[in-house]
């Protein structure tokens, strides 16, 4: 039987700044337990192209920097914070695997797969041998799968191929031998605007390539996120102006109008409705050459790829064999009822701030090793729902203001957000400088606006209903 006092549960980007930050702020032993050959979760099944869709600078473990705080140089994120690339980024966990390893307070089991009851009797076993181990807890669980993130290189389209049809995940568009007649990317979320551009960058034109859009998607603009003093007026420009947004907005409607004219929330197509937000960033050049691509299709749903044709939700489309169809209709994170965060000897790292499952997982560890009470670390740690419809920005953001406001209320808290490498923005504000007037303003301006913001979100969610 191994003892242990945490069992980690998955070692992907959460269980390891989970582990990350349990590991410095207590002296506890840890099992780490993982079906990959190694750390860093689906990072491990990306498509060899794939970036962060956010700056490195606040992504990964809270000890430990990623990447070398560069500014990016590619074409469509010129002058932007560097984003990680999938190798980087399974170096720097198996780095830091290496690290927990050394101290002799870390015991890891990858190939393994968690095979107990998540209560009291936690088994694991050997993906390789079928060997089983029982593993005795003294203090808890910690359940990373319960998000369930999914990628479409280890989840197989949910449509129907006929055999004559030649259908890949986007893992595979770079191992193409022989010239396809076109491309048809199927999927609208962040790993088909991943398809569509890399497609575009290696020299597709775009007349090529058809985009299967089940739903068009709100999506941020990357330029507002950008951490760091040189990024303060746009990044903090960009919250002022959507609290403002919330504050005077007479309806839902009025409110993603305000959104979008001021540049919150950008659209592929401004006569096109969204039905979908998903949290997905880009850069305005990016948004501009996927804009280039004109065979859009919009009948929903893929049901089934026939040699001749394409039958969807709402219709078909006549279809040509020799195309290639590049799947990305695998839905990253699944949107899970909500579970209490702690939960007696079980803990489920959830998101706790929008679109930041890092910083959550981080989070969540600072509260386990220094709160006592559970009713008060739920307290703390309101889950914030994961989206999928427009209207879930604003459910979002109701859960993720009422967090920040608890936490900014208590001074501890409020000392390990402004060390956090994995929180970008609270150490900005706090390092802006008592002359420097301009930021000040600006400081001032999203303040003023967070209390009436509030008050009208009591207007605006029954509309959310
Ligand atoms: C293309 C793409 C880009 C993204 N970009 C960003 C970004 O820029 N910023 C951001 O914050 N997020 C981003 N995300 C979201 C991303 O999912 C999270 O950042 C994070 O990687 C999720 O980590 P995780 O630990 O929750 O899940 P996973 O990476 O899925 O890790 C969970 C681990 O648990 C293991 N596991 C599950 N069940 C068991 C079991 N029963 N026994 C043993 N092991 C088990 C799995 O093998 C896996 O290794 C992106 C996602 C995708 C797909």
């Amino acid at each position: 039987m191994i003892e242990t006092d945490y069992l980690i549960i998955g070692s992907g980007a959460v269980g390891m700044a989970f582990t990350d930050v349990i590991f410095a702020e207590t002296q506890a032993r840890i099992v780490i337990i993982d079906r990959h050959h190694g750390p860093g979760g689906h990072w491990n099944d990306a498509y060899p192209f794939v970036r962060l869709h956010q700056p490195s600078a606040y992504y990964g473990v809270n000890s430990r920097q990623l990447g070398g705080d560069s500014r990016d140089a590619s074409r469509l994120n010129t002058g932007m914070c560097e984003r990680a690339t999938s190798a980087e980024l399974v170096s720097y966990y198996e780095q830091i695997m290496q690290a927990f390893l050394a101290s002799g307070r870390v015991q890891y089991f990858p190939m393994c797969d968690y095979v107990g009851d998540y209560a009291h009797q936690h088994r694991f076993r050997s993906l390789m041998s079928g060997q089983e181990h029982g593993v005795r807890v003294h203090r808890k669980i910690v359940d990373t799968s319960y998000l369930n993130t999914a990628v479409p290189s280890t989840h197989p389209p949910k449509y129907a191929i006929a055999p004559e049809v030649q259908c890949v995940p986007l893992n595979d568009l770079p191992r193409v031998k022989h010239q396809p007649s076109g491309y048809t990317v199927v999927g609208s979320g962040k790993t088909g605007i991943d398809a569509c551009l890399w497609l575009l960058d290696n020299g597709v034109a775009a007349k090529e390539i058809c985009w299967i859009m089940p739903r068009d998607a709100w999506y941020q603009d990357r330029a507002n996120v950008q951490p760091g003093d040189d990024f303060f007026t746009q990044s903090y420009g960009s919250f002022a102006t959507q609290m403002e947004a919330v504050a005077q907005a007479q309806s839902v409607d009025d409110l993603f109008a305000k959104l979008e004219s001021s540049g919150q929330l950008l659209r592929l197509d401004p006569k096109v409705q969204p039905g979908m937000y998903h949290g997905a960033l880009v850069s305005r050049a990016e948004l501009e050459e996927l804009r280039t691509i004109k065979n859009v299709v919009r009948l929903g749903r893929v049901q089934r790829i026939e040699g001749d044709r394409i039958i969807l939700e709402q219709g078909s489309i006549p279809a040509d064999p020799e195309r290639l169809y590049v799947d990305c209709s695998a839905s990253a994170v699944e949107r899970r009822p909500i579970v209490p965060v702690f939960d007696g000897n079980k803990i489920t790292p959830q998101m706790v701030r929008t679109f930041q499952p890092t910083f959550s997982g981080a989070f969540i560890a600072h509260v386990e090793a220094t709160v006592e009470s559970e009713a008060e670390k739920n307290q703390i740690c309101a889950v914030i729902p994961m989206p999928d419809q427009p209207i879930h920005w604003l459910t979002m953001l109701a859960v993720n203001m009422a967090n920040q406001y608890r936490w900014s209320k208590n001074e501890g808290l409020r000392h390990w957000l402004e060390q956090s490498r994995l929180d970008g923005f609270t150490a900005m504000a706090h390092r802006v400088a008592a002359t420097d007037t301009a930021k000040l303003a600006l400081l001032q301006r999203y303040g003023a606006s967070a209390g009436p913001a509030t008050t009208n979100l009591r207007m605006l969610l029954p509309q959310a209903a």
